[in-house]
């Protein structure tokens, strides 16, 4: 299997978030709700996201982001591929074999190239 880029797991975790497992769905969800709370600083509002499960304080969660966000987006889409190589699709624009934005897109965000 190729390596796999930071473009590609962007895409596959942004178009196949659905074949994230539940652990990969909690650690994602405590990493934004991380990044919501540091803009705020609020107590009261850390402890109500504690309590709703948006933030996680299981080590096995937190074990996921603890190399980082950009390396859980590597291994999460890595996982997904690899339990799923039938589902993801990498949408290749046919002049230039870049990735397209969306597994949809039918223009190329690199070259211009449209195949409507
Ligand atoms: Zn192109």
């Amino acid at each position: 299997m190729e390596d796999i880029t930071i473009e590609k797991a962007d895409y596959i975790v942004a178009h196949y978030a659905h074949l994230m497992n539940l652990e990969e769905r909690k650690a994602l969800r405590h990493h934004i709700s991380t990044l919501k709370l540091d803009e705020t600083k609020d107590v009261r509002l850390t402890r109500v996201y504690l309590k709703t499960g948006w933030l996680s304080d299981d080590p096995l969660i937190l074990n996921y982001l603890s190399e980082g966000y950009i390396q859980f987006t590597l291994n999460c889409a890595e996982r997904i591929l690899k339990d799923n190589p039938d589902e993801v699709f990498f949408n290749l624009c046919p002049v230039c074999k870049k990735l397209a934005r969306t597994p949809f897109a039918k223009q190329c965000r690199w070259c211009g190239h449209d195949w409507h």
